[in-house]
Parts: structure tokens; sequence; C-alpha cells
């Protein structure tokens, strides 16, 4: 339980926290930008920049004058400087003309103002002054009748110069002055479907539209496209009329505004001028409408919002504005052809604007609005609703963070919790590691650890170490479950055994227990060995049966400088000595063995210093005809030149320790080199038995060695001969018939050793590839004292049949040799005839060739 899976609460919060901050702060990004919106636009409209600009002005260049390279373009503005139009669009234009590197000087052609010939050949003579003054790069217009304007002088004025328009409104003005190849622009929407559309949705029963305009160029065209929508589907059911402001005066206009009844609304487009020439501006207009109208004006162009339009959509200028300088930068300096760039529809930005008071008044319902709508005039208390929402989303975003703490304070819960269970798992585990499933007391490495501890803290402690002697005889005759439980009681006994000298007890190995105790000291003749011994001794019921267990005790207590391996090694060296004394054994590692095993170790570096440091030397003992005496062979056998150590002692050590394979090299490789020295001594030495022990198998390059040292030495290779022992057939067989396969090929010949001992049978003899066998020495010896034995003589038969050569060793007496001799013994070699001798010795021997001790 506890770890299971389970639905991640935790997760579950944490995720619902994000999203929560996530669309918090969607929401909030989204309502602060409509907040910096409409309080920009409000600002927009409300603000009118005049600087700067004036009607026909002469010298009214925007730009830094200082900078160089800069390219001086002629801005033609249709309105006054004080309009909203030209507001946005100077600032439009500025905000690029550095970037562009263009200047400009602007005209301002207040279109709707002043429309009559003599306005014009005024704005004429300016033009011409101004294009004869200055060279101007190009030409940027704004509006429809700036354009007009150029049209009308495209071929005197502007000849040859690009023009660039925008916020044209007139679509066919537009196309028709794009057919010259130097000009080309951007067109405006007029925004009067647009208005009318927002005007329907706020006026759901409106039956009349009448829109007021005058008979400028802008006038118009708006009145066209007005007239123009009358036909269109949408607006079935909606009559459309037009008012002409030119043919009204200040006081009928009034008059006629305010007969509107109900179902009827105003959009006032671009009408400026009435009948007795009275200029009205944007404000000014929709002011005098509104006044007098008990109806909603709708406005579609800016200007007038602040003074009782109720709404409309109107165009941003800007966006444009900075286009056509980008356009005209781009012809300046070559990377664009007008003429290839078609009449674009404008890159402004339409928007949404609406009286907040006049909306209440007429009591229109703020949520027809489209959304974005740009609300002027209204109160701050309107705005908090806008601040609410940053509200609402800082307080959703707090409750993602709420739901994210409680996420975190879950976890924090679950991974306790998990903790807590993997705490209890771990211990479960930890104790299962620690102690044995079987009988419950501490694994050896549970034993090892703590031990390893306490020779970290400098702690004494001894160790005692059991060994059941017949345990494997139990397991054979109860079976395995019995042998269990036996194991289970032992283990169960001897850990409060242990608990009891304040120790403790852990399973060593199968039946092999071991027991510390820490800050204790055992004594050789301690009574809890005995009563570890008495433990085993006691005769235990097995179903029906009584048993006796037998168990091999050792101790040994830690010393200062030693761990705790060294500690169980000495137990270890005393289990030998127990199982050696023989059985049920309590041993207590002494003094004396420990003096034994150093000077084991002693003789073990010795052995190592001699192999490493050239310390063998070989002596030769002599093998002869035992009818004649003729030397026939020797045999070299392995001397440490210290003498320190017979080679019954440092050949089983070598062989033990891994090294018999660097000896077997050394002693071949000095046999074959006294080989040479006697026959550069033009001497001819008989064969030598070299002596190949079963653990130079392992070295599987061996021939390779023996044959380079043949020919280095320049050493036929039947001056040697290999002695070997059965053990070799024995315990590796693959190995060792690969090995005598190979050897044969080189033409070495063998010599079985030592035949008679071990577990040869007399049958196994003809298998063996060898051409000689040597009768070991206690054959002789046991068989040679009696007379009539005939064990010997059929030997030496068998072998003869098996046509090899019979030789036997450790011949001592004359009676042997005699003996051996009747027996038809081919070779002999021992005492009789000569010790192993030293090189000079041997060659004494060689010289002469015979050997008669008689
Ligand atoms: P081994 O191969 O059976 O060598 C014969 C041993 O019998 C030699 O003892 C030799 O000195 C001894 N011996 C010979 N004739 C008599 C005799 O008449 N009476 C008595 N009592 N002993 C006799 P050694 O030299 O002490 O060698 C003991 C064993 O050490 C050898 O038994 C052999 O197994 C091993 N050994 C000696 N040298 C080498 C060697 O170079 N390589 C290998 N692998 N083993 C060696
Ligand atoms: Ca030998
Ligand atoms: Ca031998």
């Amino acid at each position: 339980m506890g770890l299971r899976k389970k639905f991640n609460w935790s997760r579950f919060f944490t995720t619902c926290g994000y999203t929560v901050i996530v669309v918090g702060v969607i929401f909030l990004v989204v309502a602060l930008y409509h907040q910096i919106q409409t309080n920009e636009r409000a600002v927009e409209e409300n603000s009118v920049n005049i600087s700067g600009a004036a009607r026909y002005s002469d010298n009214a260049a925007f730009s830094d004058a200082s900078r160089q390279r800069t390219d001086r373009v002629l801005f033609i503005a249709s309105y006054d400087p004080t309009s909203s139009y030209y507001q946005d669009q100077i600032t439009g234009l500025l905000s690029v003309s550095d970037a562009n590197n263009i200047e400009f000087d602007v005209i301002n052609m207040d279109a709707a103002k002043h429309d009559d010939p003599e306005d014009y050949a005024i704005l004429d003579q300016t033009v011409q002054r101004r294009l004869a003054s200055t060279h101007y790069r190009g030409v940027i217009t704004a509006g429809d009748p700036a354009l007009q304007y150029v049209m009308n002088h495209q071929n005197d004025f502007f000849k040859g110069l690009p023009v660039v328009f925008f916020g044209v409104i007139d679509q066919t003005l537009g196309k028709t002055a794009a057919k010259n190849p130097n000009i080309t622009g951007y067109l405006e929407s007029s925004h009067i479907a647009a208005t009318l559309d927002m005007a329907k949705k706020l006026l759901p029963g409106t039956k009349r539209v009448v829109a007021i305009h005058d008979e400028s160029a802008l006038g118009t065209t708006e009145a066209e496209i007005f007239n123009s929508l009358s036909k269109k589907k949408q607006y079935a059911g909606l009559d459309f009329e037009t008012l002409d402001l030119e043919h009204y005066t200040n006081a009928s206009l009034r008059k006629a505004v305010s007969a509107y009844k109900k179902g009827t609304i105003i959009l006032l487009m671009s009408a400026h001028v009435d009948q007795d020439g009275n200029y009205y501006t944007a404000a000014e207009i929709t002011r005098t409408v509104s006044n007098a109208a008990a109806v909603p004006v709708f406005r579609n162009s800016k200007g007038g919002y602040s003074n009782g339009a109720v709404a409309g959509q109107v165009s941003s200028y800007r966006s444009t504005a900075a286009a056509a300088v980008r356009l005209m930068s781009r012809t300046l300096n070559g990377t664009t052809q007008l003429a290839k760039v078609g009449v674009t529809k404008s890159l402004s930005n339409s928007v949404y604007v609406a009286n907040y008071p006049t909306m209440k008044k007429f009591n229109l319902d703020l949520d027809d609005l489209p959304s974005h709508t740009v609300l002027v005039g209204a109160p701050e208390s309107y705005y908090a609703g806008s601040y609410k929402t940053v509200i609402y989303s800082i307080l959703v975003i707090l409750a993602g963070f709420v739901l994210i703490f409680v996420g975190a304070r879950l976890d924090i819960r679950i991974r306790k919790h998990n903790e807590k269970h993997l705490k209890k798992l771990t211990n479960r585990l930890s104790f299962a590691n620690a102690h044995d499933p079987l009988t419950a007391v501490y694994t050896r490495q549970a034993a090892s650890k703590r031990l390893d501890e306490l020779d970290l803290q400098d702690q004494p402690y001894a160790i005692v170490t059991t060994d059941l002697d017949n345990f494997k005889d139990i397991n054979e005759v109860y079976g395995h479950t019995v042998g269990d439980v036996l194991l289970k009681n032992i283990a169960e006994e001897l850990s409060d055994l242990a608990a009891a000298h304040g120790g403790a007890a852990a399973r060593y190995s199968g039946d092999a227990f071991m027991l510390f105790f820490p800050d204790a000291e055992l004594q050789e003749d301690d009574p809890m060995l005995h009563q570890i011994q008495n433990l085993f001794s006691r005769r235990r019921s097995v179903g029906m049966d009584t048993l006796q267990l037998r168990a091999c005790i050792t101790a040994a207590n830690s010393e200062p400088g030693h761990t705790y391996k060294d500690v169980l090694l000495w137990c270890e060296t005393a289990m030998q000595a127990g199982k050696n004394k023989g059985k049920n054994a309590c041993i207590f590692y002494s003094q004396r063995m420990k003096q034994e095993a150093a000077a084991a170790e002693q003789t073990r570096l010795s052995v190592l210093d001699a192999i490493e440091h050239n310390g063998f030397c070989m002596v030769y003992q002599p093998q002869v005809e035992t009818a004649t005496g003729r030397l026939t062979g020797f045999e070299a056998l392995a001397r440490m030149k210290s003498g320190a150590l017979s080679p019954g002692i440092f050949i089983p050590i070598a062989e033990e320790n891994g090294w018999i394979q660097q000896i077997g090299r050394i002693t071949t490789e000095l046999t074959i080199r006294q080989i040479c020295v006697w026959r550069n001594k033009h001497l001819t030495p008989p064969p030598v038995s070299i002596n190949f022990s079963a653990g130079q198998l392992g070295d599987t390059d061996f021939l390779m060695f023996l044959k380079r040292c043949l020919v280095m030495y320049a050493v036929p290779v039947d001056a040697i001969r290999l002695e070997v022992t059965e053990s070799l057939f024995i315990k590796k067989e693959q190995e060792a018939e690969n090995f005598f396969k190979a050897a044969k090929e080189i033409g070495v010949r063998f010599m079985m050793d030592d035949f008679g001992t071990g577990y040869s049978s007399l049958s196994m003899l003809q298998r063996l590839p060898v051409s000689e066998v040597k009768i070991d020495k206690s054959l002789l010896d046991s068989h040679s004292a009696k007379k009539d034995d005939p064990f010997l003589k059929d030997v030496i038969t068998l072998i003869h049949d098996d046509g090899k050569v019979a030789l036997c060793e450790g011949v001592e007496t004359k009676a042997q040799r005699d003996l051996l001799n009747a027996l038809n013994c081919d070779l002999i070699q021992g005492f009789y005839f000569g010790k192993p001798g030293t090189p000079e010795q041997a060659e004494a021997a060689i010289r002469k060739g015979v050997y008669d001790v008689d």
C-alpha cells in the first residue's frame, strides 16, 4: 500500500493553479491593453496639436534640419492643421520620417473650408514658389482633395515627381490617379457602412437615416457612397435621405434637424460649410446638429465625439501615413518603382468610437457597442469597470497561486506519507538484507559491516566461528527440511548465547556461523567456548531419531593494526588446524599459530622474491641403465639459490599461489641453457627431464616459450623431456589433450612421473602419450622389502607391454638396484647412484658416461 499509483491531487491542484494563473494573466493583459487603448484613444480624440503647421505655410519643415542626406518631400494635407485627420496624419508621417531620411514641408489645403477658385489660385502660387525654391524629391498627399489637386497638376507642377497618396476615400479618384506611373497610394474606407451597422445595432427600431454633408469633394463623395448603400439588401426597410448643409442656414439646419422623430437617426458626414458660407469645424457642426436634434447623431470621422455625437467608426491614419513614408523612401532609393505598386487598401486601424454621456442620454446599451469601442467622456466609475476586470484578473491569478500553494502543501504531505512508507519498506528491506532469511541471524555482509565499524572505531572485539562437521550427511539422510530446522535451532541458540555475552550471531555460510563480541577478549580456555561446544554436542531429536552434531569451533581476538578480515583469516587458519586435528575441535587462534602464519607469509614472500630476483638454480640427478650403470639421463630439479626452502615446500606454495607457471619457465630456461653450456663444451649430455606441473597447463604459451628457448640456445628438442604427473590427465583432460597434441608437433617427449601414486589405474597407462614411466619411490619402498612380491614385476611388465620404458626412482640401496635389475626395470634413479648434483657434478658424470657405484 502507500506507494500504489493513485490520483495525484497535488499535481491536479498545481495544474489547475497554473491554468488559472495563465487565464488570469491573459485577462489581465487584455484588460490592461484595453485600458491603455481606451485611455490613449480618449486622449487622442480630445487633444489637438497644431504645432508648426499652418495653412499654406512657408517654412513648415518637420524634421531635424541638421541631418544630412535627407530627402525633402512635400506633404499636401487636405485639411486644416486643427482637424483630427491632420493630427493623425502628421503624427504617422513623423513617426518614421527620421528612420527613412525624409524631411517634410507641409501644405494644408484646408479644403473643407476654402474651395473657391481664389483659394486655389493662392494655393497654386504657394506650391509653385515652394517647388521653385526647394528641390522636392516627392509628394505625399493625404485625403481626397489633396490627391485631386495633384491630379489636376500632374502635368505641370508635379510632373515627374513621385506621388504617394493615402486617406483617399473616393476609390475612383484613387484608381484613376494611379494610372499615372508616378502616382500610387492607399485607399481609405468611408466608414459609412460600418457606422450605419453600428447605429442599427444600437437602435434596432431605426427607420430612417439622414446623412448630412456639404459640397466639398469629400462631402460629395460621401454622399455618393451613402446613396449607393441604400440599394444594399442589408439596409432594406431603411429610408436613406441626404441633407446638403450648403442648402441650409444655421437656423434652418437646426429647425430641420430638430424635426426628426424617434426612428430616425442622423449621420453627420463631412459637412463644414453652410448656405451662408459659414465654416464649421467638425466639433462645431457636431455640437450644432446634436444640440438641435432629439435623435442620435452618428459620425463616420474623427472630430465631434466630445461634442454630442453618439457613435461611429472612424479611421486612425497613423499607420497608413507611416506606410506612405516608407513607400516614398523605397521609391527614392530605387528599391521600388511606384508604377509597379498597385493601389492598396488602407492599413489604417478602424476604430469604433462612442460618447458615453450621449449613449446614456439616449438610453443606449453599452453592450451593443462593438468590442474595443473607445468610449469618450466616460466617468471614472466607468473605467473602474475596466479596472474591475484588472482586479478580477489579479484575483484569479491569486486564486491560481492559492491552488499551487495547496498543490505544494499536498505534495509535501504526499511526499511525507510516501517517505514514511519508503522508510518502512527500507527498514524492512535492510532487515531482510541484514538478516539471513532462514535463520534470522545476521548475514555475513551485515556482520562484516558491523565489524568494519568496530575496526574504524578501534574498538576491540572477539570472533568465534563454528563449522558443523557432518552436516552434509544429515542433509542427505534426513532431508533438507530437517537440515533447515536444525540450522534454525542452532542459529537461535547461538544468537541467544551471543546476546547473553553482549554479542551477536551471523550465518557465515551454509552450516558455518560466526559470533562476534564487541569489547571482549576471549581466553584460550574460555568458558564461553565450552558453552558453544556443549550447545553443538547436545543431543537433538529428529523425528524418531536422536542425533548428535559435531562442530569445529575457533576463536580469535582483534588486534590493533589488523582488520576483521585478518581476524577471520586467523579463525580460518585455526579452523584448518582444527580439522586436521580431528573433528569436534575447539581451537583458539594461538600465538604459535600466529607465528606459523607469519612464517608461512615469510615463506610465501621468499618464494616470490626468488621468482622475481633470479633466485633459482637447477640441480641434476642422474638416471642410469639398471644393468650397466650407463648414464642415460638427468632429472633437473629446482633449488632456491639461498637454500632456504626445499622444492617440497616452495613448489606447492608456488602452485597454491599461481606462481608455478613462472617457475616452470625459469626451470625450463635454466635447464636448456645448461644443456647449451655443455654442448658448447662439445659434450653430448643425455636427455634431461624437466618437471612440468599440472598448473602449468594454464600457461598456454609454454610450448612457444619452450621452442624459443630451444632455438635461442641451439638445443635440439630431443635433448629434453617433460616429466608430468597423472594429475595433469585427470584434472584437465581437454587442455591436457590439446597440450600433448601441440607438444607432439614440436617433437617433445614425455615421461610419466610418480607412477603408482594417486588415482592412477594401470589401465590408464595405455592411453597416455608418454614414452617412459617413472615408478614412484613409494612403490619401490613398499614392495621391495619382501621377497617374491610380484607387484613391482607386474607393473614393470605392464609398462613394457605398452612399449614404454620403465624407470624406478628413489633407489637408495644395492639391494633395490639388484631387485630392479632382476625385474627388468630399464632405468633407475636414486641416491644409490647419485643425489641431485650441481651442474659441475653432472658435467663430470657426462664426461665419465658411466655410473658404477660398485
Ligand atoms: P619429484 O619430481 O618426484 O622429484 C624427485 C624427488 O625425489 C627429488 O626431490 C629428489 O631429490 C628426490 N629423490 C631422488 N632420489 C631419491 C632417493 O633415493 N631417496 C630420496 N629420499 N629422495 C630421492 P626434490 O628435489 O626435493 O623435489 C621434490 C619435488 O619437488 C619433486 O618431486 C617435484 O615434484 C618437485 N620439484 C622439484 N624441482 C622441480 C621443478 O623444477 N619443477 C617442478 N614443477 N617441480 C619440481
Ligand atoms: Ca620428477
Ligand atoms: Ca617423482
